[in-house]
C-alpha cells in the first residue's frame, strides 16, 4: 500500500515514463518501503528529494553502427542513465542483451542507487547498455561492437564522473575492449574509468567472483540469523553466467550441496551436486548450452527444458539470471517444498507477488540490492587500488567483501528495525539505501 503523497509521486512516475513497466515496478517496490520514513523525516517532502530521486539527473541515448563479418552493417541502440551523483561518480555497469531498452536500463539505474548508498561506498547510481545481442557473434564482431559503443559513450564518462562495468552480456572481454578504446581515443590510462577489468590492466583480485561470492556471504548471515548454516543445505541457483558460478563456488566452499543450476535453454539437475570445474569448461570457455554439461557429466545429471527450474525442491534458492524469473506461483511451490531462504544475485529477480509470497511464509528474503551489492562494493575496491595505483591480495580482498556483506546485512536488520519491521530485508534495504542518498542530497542544496 501507498502512503498517499507517495501514490501521487508514482502516478507522475507512470505518466512521465509510459510504457517503462520494469522501471515501475523498481520505483514501487521502493516508494512502498519508505511510507514511514516520510513521518519521521518531513524535511524529505519539503524538498521534494523523493520527485528528483526518480528522474534520472541525464539519460543519454546514441546510434552504435558495426560491421559484422560478412560486411554486413548493423545499426544498435546504446544508453547510459545517468541516476544519481550525490553519493559519488555514477556507477553501475552495462548490459549488452536484445531485450535492453530505456525501460530496463531506467529500472536497473534506480536500484543502483540505492544499492550503491547501501554499500556504505562513495559511488553514485547509473547503469547503461544496448539491445546488442553477442550470442552467436565472433570476438573480432564483439570488439567492433565494443569499440563503436566506446567511441560515443566516451564523451560521457570519467574517473570522477560515471565509472560503468559489466552486466548480462558484459564480462571482462568487453571491459577489456572498451577501456582500449577509452584509451586510444582520449590518449589516457585513466585505469579507474570502468571496472572489472582483467588483472592485466589494472583489475582487482575477487571482482570477477565478488557478486556471487557476495551473494553467498548474504544468504549465509541471514542463516545465521536464523540459528543454521549452510552445511548439508540443498540449493539451487538460477542461471550460469558470472554471478551463478560464483554464487555457486562459494556455497560449495561453505558446505551448500548446489543441485541445479539454468540457462536461457532450460535447467540441469544434479543430485550429487554439480561440478563446477565441467560448468566452467562448459559455460565460460566453450560458451555452450546447459545441455552439453548434462551430456559430459553422464549419470546421475539430467537436462531439463520447457519446464521452471524453481519446482526442483530445495531450502536455499538463489535466482541469479535476469528480473522477474521467480512468479508467485513458483514462490509458492518454493514455499511448499521446504525453501527457507532465498538471496537475489540478479536485479529483481522475484516479482512483487513472490516477495510477498516469500514474506508472509516468513522466508528470509535477502532483495538484490543487498545480497547481490558485493559486486559494484568490489568495482569501488578496484577505483580505490586504481586511485592509488596499488593491488591488493585475493585474499585481503575477500575479506573486504566478506566484511562490507556482512555490514549491509546489519545494516538491512537494522533499519528495518527501526522502522518496525523486524526481519524484513526489503524494507531495511530501501530505507538505509535511500536515507544515505536523500541525505547527501539535502545537503548538496537544490541538485
Ligand atoms: N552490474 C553489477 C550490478 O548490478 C555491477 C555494477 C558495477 O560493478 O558497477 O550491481
Amino acid at each position: 500500500m501507498l502512503h498517499e503523497r507517495l501514490s501521487s509521486i508514482y502516478d507522475n512516475v507512470l505518466r512521465r515514463n509510459p510504457g517503462e513497466i520494469e522501471f515501475h515496478q523498481a520505483v514501487r517496490e521502493v516508494l512502498e518501503s519508505i511510507g514511514p520514513v516520510l513521518g519521521k523525516h518531513p524535511e524529505y517532502a519539503e524538498s521534494k528529494i523523493i520527485e528528483r530521486i526518480c528522474e534520472p539527473e541525464r539519460q543519454i541515448i546514441f546510434r552504435v553502427p558495426w560491421e559484422d563479418d560478412q560486411g554486413e552493417v548493423h545499426i544498435n541502440r546504446g544508453f547510459r542513465v545517468e541516476f544519481n551523483s550525490a553519493l559519488g561518480p555514477y556507477k553501475g555497469g552495462l548490459r549488452f542483451h536484445p531485450s535492453v531498452y530505456l525501460g530496463i536500463v531506467k529500472f536497473l539505474g534506480f536500484e543502483q542507487i540505492f544499492k550503491n548508498g547501501l554499500t556504505g561506498l562513495p559511488i553514485g547510481g547509473g547503469k547503461g547498455g544496448s539491445d546488442f545481442d553477442p550470442k552467436g557473434r565472433s570476438d573480432r564482431e564483439v570488439m567492433r561492437f565494443c569499440q563503436s559503443f566506446m567511441t560515443e559513450l566516451y564523451r560521457h564518462i570519467g574517473e570522477y564522473t560515471d565509472v560503468p562495468a559489466g552486466d548480462i552480456g558484459v564480462g571482462q572481454r568487453e571491459v577489456g575492449y572498451l577501456f582500449g578504446q577509452y584509451k586510444r581515443i582520449t590518449n589516457r590510462y585513466e585505469s579507474g574509468v570502468i571496472t572489472g577489468k582483467g588483472l592485466s590492466y589494472g583489475g582487482a583480485q575477487v571482482r570477477t567472483e565478488a557478486t556471487g561470492y557476495g551473494c553467498a556471504f548474504f544468504v549465509d548471515e541471514m542463516l545465521k540469523a536464523r540459528g543454521t548454516s549452510f552445511d548439508g543445505r540443498r540449493v539451487v541457483v538460477s542461471g550460469s553466467g558470472n554471478v551463478a558460478v560464483y554464487a555457486i563456488e562459494k556455497v560449495q566452499q561453505l558446505g551448500g550441496v548446489v543441485v541445479a543450476c539454468s540457462d536461457s535453454s532450460g535447467y540441469v539437475l544434479d543430485e550429487k551436486g554439480i561440478d563446477l570445474d565441467l560448468l566452467k569448461q562448459v559455460k565460460q570457455v566453450e560458451r555452450h548450452r546447459l545441455g552439453v554439461y548434462a551430456e559430459r557429466r553422464g549419470e546421475g545429471a539430467a537436462f531439463v527444458s520447457g519446464q521452471s527450474l524453481w519446482e526442483v525442491p530445495c531450502e536455499v534458492a538463489m535466482p541469479s539470471a535476469t528480473q522477474n524469473e521467480i512468479t508467485g506461483r513458483d514462490a509458492e511451490l518454493l514455499v511448499r517444498n521446504g525453501c527457507v531462504a532465498v538471496g537475489e544475485g540478479a536485479n529483481m529477480p522475484t516479482t512483487p507477488e513472490g516477495i510477498r509470497v516469500f514474506q508472509e511464509a516468513g522466508v528470509s528474503f535477502g532483495p538484490g540490492k543487498a545480497a547481490n551489492a558485493g559486486g559494484v562494493a568490489t568495482s569501488a575496491l578496484e577505483m580505490q587500488q586504481n586511485a592509488s595505483r596499488d593491488s591488493w591480495t585475493f585474499e585481503f580482498s575477500e575479506q573486504r567483501l566478506q566484511t562490507i556483506m556482512r555490514d549491509i546485512h546489519g545494516r538491512c536488520l537494522q533499519s528495518a528495525d527501526e522502522y518496525g519491521l523486524p526481519g524484513n530485508y526489503v524494507a531495511g534495504a530501501n530505507i538505509d539505501g535511500f536515507k544515505r542518498v536523500a541525505d547527501a542530497m539535502l545537503s548538496l542544496g537544490l541538485i
